[in-house]
């Protein structure tokens, strides 16, 4: 028998006639013959209203009493839908975290969950119940209430969904029966699905009807803020198939899904602008092995996100470490780091006033130019990048705030996003058809089922699979480019027009000028410095260019790398105890890669393997 489980956000449940059309979708669902979990958020703008409450008293709130204040919206919740669907003729029981034994550690308002037990909702879908669980919070090992952070139900709903899927126990009391691992969830919300972009700012956005869970995660990190990104790791990690839909209609919404062959003919799938972010610089700090693990590990021990990192190469002995965090994170950012720079006698430069805009695709990994064709859209709009970074499948350039919305309308044109994927390549026109979730669900019966309900005993801890060494690529660094718009574009456009392909890119401005480093295979590398040269001298006569043939490139892969601030803290910290120098990094959610000397690139690949248990 399927199981679904169905998660209504809190405008899904904001008054009692929305309640009850949730409450009649439930049913529906169970009387087509399906057993149903109902996880909910608090409604409306309960979260907010308690948040505001909790201010009136206090400043800062202790974080334990703010869980305790914060869990309630979903427990208002859980009452009134399993009223709703008990008052409409049929069986319901409504749980909190701790009733249904969602155990997380510690921490308070952004907890991750460490184990689920299935027994309790096992019992009661046996018993004819339709089970309906407090979505966003869960107990620790004293107890104590926890919450898993803002627009934590999804990653509730998904993780049940997981849990209920391979807990070996499944067989026995029959949420399925032995062997039977047809569990989906779908996530009800305001929205009818996942958009290459924000539709209120670009309303050419189109629906998507597929999307694989490393794009979905890219993209909610880029600020598309469909689904708590820690619910796609979820799916990602146990197989799980999410569909996002809305509550108000029946409109077949986006499956979120395991990648398939023909996702790689869509370079870019979507766009996102994350507005509120600020970048830090750090500037003239010592270009040592070290220098890098002290800063991320001090953000990391402060629970701090950082998203864009763009280490400089280094010149002089000095070197700049540009990255960005969340808005409002600032002031702790600077906090943490004013010993630091003080002991070193650098400076931080730092700017509130920018917005991230991103592109994301699996075609990435197969497909060349498309940095250069983002670029160039973005020179035509006339908006200054201030940083770049890239990953395997995202690129991400961070504008002034003012330039936002106009550099991510230019982005979503220059992909012709507007457009379905079948209509810009006919060879896509398995879009119309389903076999893109045959195909995945081709791949969810192969998974190793055995491996992954080991893991359920620690749900939340990082994944990391592999890391891999690749020595085939040259570095040409660009020290010094005026910062203007149009500058970076011009450097692409004439090592494409070479025919050379890049793959990495770093930039960061530090100091009012521009550092601009990219890799490009070894054996172009000569040509890609003649005409990096040609070019930069028409732009400025004082920019300075340098080519590297000896750089070792690591790539770490795993699920959920930015958010688990401690994958990086520990590649950095393994890196520096054997005082291997790093000399560019990039993250994204699936992939951190460092750049280091060439020389010390097997032993920095063995000791990554050790660090991450890989050997
Ligand atoms: N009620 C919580 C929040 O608003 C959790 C959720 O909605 O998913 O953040
Ligand atoms: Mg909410």
């Amino acid at each position: 028998m399927r199981l679904v489980v169905q998660k209504f956000g809190g405008t899904s449940v904001a008054n009692a006639q929305r309640i009850m059309a949730a409450a009649r979708r439930a049913i529906r669902t169970k009387q087509e013959g399906n057993r149903v979990i109902v996880v909910v958020s608090a409604r409306g703008d309960t979260t907010d209203d308690l948040i505001e409450l909790a201010r009136e008293i206090s400043e800062q709130p202790p974080a334990r009493e703010m869980d305790m204040l914060l869990s309630t919206g979903e427990q208002i919740s859980i009452a009134l839908m399993a009223m709703a669907i008990q008052t409409l003729g049929e069986r319901a029981i409504s749980f909190t975290g701790a009733q249904v034994g969602i155990v997380t550690d510690s921490t308070h308002t952004k907890a991750r969950i460490k184990s689920i037990s299935t027994a309790r909702m096992r019992q009661a879908l046996a018993d004819g119940q339709i089970v309906i669980v407090a979505g966003f919070q869960g107990i620790d090992e004293n107890w104590n209430i926890t919450t898993l952070g803002r627009g934590g139900s999804d990653t509730t709903a998904v993780a049940l969904a997981a849990v209920m899927k391979h807990d070996a126990a499944n067989g026995e009391a029959g949420a399925s029966s032995p062997g039977c691992t047809d569990v989906g969830c779908e996530i009800y919300t305001d929205v009818d699905g996942v958009y290459t972009t924000d539709p209120r700012i670009v309303p050419e956005a189109r629906k998507m009807e597929f999307i694989s869970y490393d794009e979905m995660l890219e993209l909610a990190s880029v600020g598309a803020g469909v689904m708590h990104s820690r619910s796609i790791e979820f799916g990602k990690k146990f197989d799980v198939p999410i569909q996002v839909r809305s509550s108000f209609s029946d409109v077949e919404g986006t499956w979120i899904v395991p990648e398939a062959e023909w996702m790689r003919d869509v370079v870019v799938c979507g766009a996102a602008l994350g507005r509120d972010e600020a970048r830090v610089s750090l500037n003239g700090v010592p270009d040592e092995p070290g220098i890098s693990h002290r800063v991320f590990a001090a953000m990391a021990d402060n629970n701090i996100v950082v998203d864009m990192i763009a280490q400089n190469v280094g010149s002089n002995g000095k070197a700049a470490i540009g990255f960005t965090v969340p808005g409002d994170e600032l002031p702790n950012v600077l906090t943490v780091l004013r010993p630091l720079v003080a002991e070193w006698g650098a400076s931080i430069e730092f700017d509130e006033q920018v917005s991230k805009v991103s592109i994301v695709g699996t075609g990435m990994r197969t497909h060349t130019g498309v940095a250069e064709r983002m670029f160039a859209a973005l020179a035509a709009a006339q908006v200054n990048m201030k940083m770049i970074t890239t990953a395997d499948i995202k690129i991400s350039v961070l504008v002034s705030r003012n330039d936002g919305i106009r550099a991510l309308r230019a982005v979503h044109q220059a992909f012709g996003l507007a457009q379905p994927p079948s209509a810009l390549d006919p060879r896509l026109s398995a879009f119309g058809q389903k076999k893109p979730l045959a195909e995945s669900r081709k791949t969810m019966a192969d998974s190793r089922l055995t491996a992954l309900t080991q893991q359920l005993a620690s749900m939340e801890d990082i994944v990391v699979s592999d890391v891999l060494l690749a020595t085939d690529q040259g570095r040409i660094t660009i020290f010094g480019l005026p910062d203007q718009p149009g500058c970076c574009s011009r450097v692409f456009q004439a090592v494409a027009a070479a025919g050379i392909v890049v793959d990495m890119i770093v930039q960061n401005l530090a100091g009012g000028r521009t550092e601009l480093s990219f890799s490009v295979p070894q054996a172009d590398l000569d040509r890609a410095l003649t005409v990096t040269r040609e070019v930069v001298g028409t732009l400025d006569a004082t920019t300075r260019v340098a080519a590297d043939a000896g750089i070792a490139r690591l790539f770490v892969h795993g699920v959920g790398m930015r958010t688990h601030t401690g994958v990086a803290r520990l590649m950095f910290g393994a890196l520096a105890q054997r005082g291997i120098n790093i000399s560019m990094i990039n993250t994204s959610e699936v992939r951190i890669s460092v750049v280091v000397d060439e020389a010390r690139g097997d032993e920095a690949l063995k000791c990554l393997k050790e660090a991450f248990h890989l050997t």
